[in-house]
C-alpha cells in the first residue's frame, strides 16, 4: 500500500500536509532526515506511516515517559501495534514486548535514549530495525532550549547501527541548533524538511494595562463563557499559580495549580485529571506542558508576559493541536516588564536576555498584524495580514496624546523624578493616598489635572509612554520614573506624541451564541441542515465520548479529538459508511465506534 492509502486507512485523512509526504518518501529510500515542524504540525505521521510500510520495527526515541505513553495509547486506538520499553514496566511486560518484537509483530517501539543504548545489542540481534526516529531532537544540543545530557549519548547510534537510517524531529531549533543536531547524530544523505511555523487555528490577543483584580475578573468571565473547554493559565511564579487557582476556585471554577515545587504524586494527579477532562483549568509555571500531548487544549492565557517570543510561541503552541480553533490571550503590564528586567539583569547573559525581552515587548505593543511579527521572528516572511489576531480584527486608533504625555511627565518632574508610575497616576487623578498626603503632592499644580481619564486609562497611557521612550523606569531604584530626553521634547512642546486610544473593556464577555438546529421540523431528515454544526448534538457527543473514554481508561481526545467531534456534529452520519467519510476516522475506528455513534445520532434525531 502507498503512503496515501495508509493515511486514509489508519488515520482517516484524505491528504498529507505540506512536507509530510516528502519526508516519508525520503526515509523510505533509507536516507536520513531532519524534520522541523511546529507543535501540532503533524510530525508523528512522518515516521508512523513509513514504520507501517517497511518490514521490521521502527525505534522511536522520546525524552519523557508521559509522551511515550500518550503516543502508544493513540496508536493502539488506531489499531497500530506499538509499545514502549520503559522503567515503569515490570519484567513480565518487558518480556512480552521483547517477544512481540522478535516475532516482528510490533511496528513501533518507543524508548528513552538511555534504554535504546542499553539495549542496542539485544535489539539488533533479535529484531529487524526498520529505522530510528528521534523525537524532540533539539534536546541533544546545548544550544537548544531543553538540553538533556542523556541525548548526547545518541551520537553513538551511528556506530552501533551503521546501516539504519535516522529521522530527527523537533518543533524548536534555530539554525545553530539544527547544525548541531546534524553534526552530533552524523546524519548523512540528509534531507532537511522545514515546515511553515504558522498555526492559523490559534487566535492571538494581547490585553494591555490590566490591573490584578481586572485580570482575574476578565479570566473568570472568559472561562464561564467556555464551561467545557480545557485551558492553561501560565503564571510567572509558583506562588501566583496557587493564588490564581485559589481565586478561580472561589468563583466556582475547578482550577488547580501545577509547578515544579509540588509533590510528584500531586503533580501527576493534576496532569492526569487534566488529560482526562476531569479538570479543565490548570494554572501553571512553564514546567507544565512539555510532558503532555493533550490535543484539545482550547485556550491559553498568559497571566504574565513570558521572557521571550520562543517561550511564548511554545506555550501558546500547546493549544489547538487537533487543528480546531483555539484562543490565546496575553496580559501585558508595566509591572511584568519591570520584573522581567530584573530577571534579565540576574541572568548569566544579560545582553541576550534583554534583547529577547525587547522583541517580546515589541510583539505585545504591536500595531500591525501579530502573526506577521511572530512568523517574521522565526524567519518566515508573509505578505498577508492574518485576520485572526486582535490587531487585524480591531486595529488600534491613534490620536494626538501630547497633552496627556505632558501632564504625566510634568508630574514626574515636579516630584523630582522620585516616584513610580502608580503615584503619578494618583497625582494626576487627584487622589488622597497616604503617599500623596505624606509628601503633600496635593499642593502640586499637576494635582488632579488628569481626572478626565480613569486610573486604568492612565496606566495604559503611561505604559505606552514608556514603550515609546518618553519615560524610563529605574527598576533598581524603587521603580522611580524619569523623563527621557525624548520625553522632554514632548513636555516642552517640540514633539507630538501619538497614543493608541484605549477603549474601555466591555464589562462582560458575552456568551458565544450557539448555533441552533432549526427545530420546526426536526424529524424529517430532508430538512436537517447538512453542513451546519448542531451544538446540542456536539454537547451530547462530548458527554458520550467522556463516558466511552472513562470505560476504556484513556483520555477523551484519544477516542475522537475535538475536530473529529465537530465534524461528526456537522455531518451527522446516520450510516456507518457516512461515518467513515469523516476526516480523522480510519478503518479501525469505523469498526470500533461506527455503530455506536450512528445509532446515537439516529436516536438523537428521533429516527432510531
Ligand atoms: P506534532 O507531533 O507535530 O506536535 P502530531 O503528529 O501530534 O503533531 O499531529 C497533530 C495533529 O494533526 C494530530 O491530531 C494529527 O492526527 C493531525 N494530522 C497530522 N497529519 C495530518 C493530515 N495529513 N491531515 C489531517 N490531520 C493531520
Ligand atoms: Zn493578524
Amino acid at each position: 500500500m502507498d503512503p496515501k492509502t495508509l493515511l486514509k486507512k489508519y488515520f482517516g485523512y484524505d491528504s498529507f500536509r505540506p512536507g509530510q509526504e516528502e519526508v516519508i518518501l525520503h526515509i523510505l529510500a533509507h536516507k536520513d532526515a531532519l524534520v522541523l515542524m511546529p507543535t501540532g504540525g503533524g510530525k508523528s505521521i512522518c515516521y508512523q506511516i513509513p514504520a507501517l510500510m517497511l518490514s521490521g520495527t521502527c525505534l522511536v526515541v522520546s525524552p519523557l515517559l508521559s509522551l511515550m505513553r500518550d503516543q502508544v495509547e493513540a496508536l493502539k486506538a488506531l489499531g497500530i501495534p506499538a509499545a514502549a520499553l520503559n522503567s515503569t514496566n515490570n519484567p513480565a511486560e518487558d518480556y512480552q514486548i521483547r517477544r512481540r518484537c522478535m516475532e516482528g509483530e510490533l511496528k513501533l517501539l518507543y524508548l528513552s535514549p538511555e534504554r535504546l543504548l542499553a539495549e542496542a545489542s539485544m535489539l539488533l540481534q533479535n529484531l529487524q530495525v526498520s529505522f530510528v526516529a528521534i523525537d524532540e531532537a533539539h534536546c541533544i544540543s546545548q544550544w537548544g532550549h531543553d538540553f538533556r545530557p542523556e541525548y548526547t549519548e545518541l551520537g553513538r547510534l551511528r556506530d552501533m547501527m551503521p546501516d539504519v537510517a535516522i529521522m530527527a524531529l523537533t518543533a524548536t531549533a534555530d539554525k545553530i541548533t539544527r547544525k548541531d543536531i546534524i553534526k552530533q547524530l552524523r546524519l548523512r544523505e540528509l534531507g532537511e524538511f522545514v515546515s511553515s511555523f504558522d498555526r492559523p487555528n490559534l487566535s492571538l490577543t494581547v490585553k494591555r494595562g490590566f490591573r490584578q483584580r481586572d485580570k482575574l475578573s476578565f479570566i473568570v468571565n472568559f472561562i464561564k463563557a467556555r464551561p467545557f473547554d480545557p485551558g492553561i493559565i501560565y503564571c510567572l511564579s509558583r506562588k501566583s499559580t496557587e493564588q490564581v487557582a485559589e481565586a478561580l476556585r472561589r468563583q466556582g471554577i475547578n482550577a488547580a495549580p501545577y509547578h515544579a515545587g509540588m509533590e510528584p504524586f500531586e503533580r501527576n494527579r493534576t496532569q492526569e485529571m487534566f488529560k482526562r477532562d476531569d479538570l479543565l483549568v490548570v494554572c501553571a509555571t512553564i514546567a507544565f506542558g512539555m510532558g503532555i500531548d493533550k490535543s484539545n487544549v482550547r485556550w491559553i492565557i498568559h497571566y504574565n508576559m513570558p521572557k521571550s517570543l520562543e517561550s511564548y510561541y511554545q506555550e501558546i503552541g500547546r493549544a489547538g493541536r487537533d487543528g480546531a480553533p483555539a484562543e490565546t490571550i496575553l496580559f501585558y503590564s508595566l509591572s511584568d516588564v519591570i520584573q522581567l528586567k530584573k530577571f534579565c539583569e540576574e541572568s548569566g547573559e544579560p545582553d541576550v536576555a534583554f534583547n529577547k525581552l525587547h522583541r517580546m515587548q515589541e510583539y505585545a505593543e504591536a500595531s500591525v498584524c501579530r502573526r506577521r511579527i511572530l512568523l517574521n521572528y522565526f524567519g518566515e516572511e508573509t505578505a498577508d495580514d492574518c485576520g485572526n489576531c486582535d490587531v487585524c480584527q480591531d486595529p488600534p486608533e491613534r490620536f494626538d496624546g501630547s497633552r496627556f504625555v505632558q501632564m504625566a511627565l510634568s508630574a514626574a518632574k515636579r516630584t523630582q523624578e522620585k516616584v513610580g508610575v502608580n503615584t503619578i497616576v494618583e497625582i494626576l487623578r487627584g487622589m488622597n493616598s497616604p503617599t500623596i498626603m505624606r509628601h503633600q503632592y496635593n499642593l502640586l499644580p499637576t494635582y488632579g489635572v488628569g481626572r478626565e481619564l480613569s486610573v486604568e486609562t492612565w496606566q495604559d497611557y503611561l505604559l505606552q509612554m514608556y514603550q515609546m521612550g518618553f519615560l524610563d523606569v529605574i527598576y533598581n531604584e524603587n521603580n522611580r520614573a524619569v523623563v527621557t530626553p525624548l520625553g522632554a521634547e514632548v513636555l516642552y512642546g517640540r514633539r507630538q506624541a501619538m497614543l493608541c486610544l484605549r477603549r474601555p473593556e466591555p464589562p462582560r464577555e458575552k456568551k458565544p451564541k450557539k448555533k441552533r438546529l432549526n427545530l420546526i421540523i426536526p424529524t424529517l431528515p430532508i430538512f436537517k441542515p447538512q453542513e451546519e454544526e448542531d451544538a446540542e448534538l456536539f454537547d451530547a457527543l462530548r458527554l458520550m465520548r467522556k463516558d466511552m473514554a472513562d470505560k476504556e481508561g484513556v483520555p477523551p481526545y484519544i477516542i475522537f479529538n475535538d475536530k473529529v467531534l465537530h465534524a461528526i456534529a456537522t455531518q451527522k452520519p446516520e450510516t456507518i459508511d457516512d461515518f467513515r467519510e469523516i476526516t480523522g476516522i480510519g478503518e479501525y475506528k469505523k469498526r470500533r465506534y461506527g455503530k455506536q455513534i450512528t445509532d446515537f445520532i439516529s436516536k438523537f434525531y428521533g429516527h432510531g
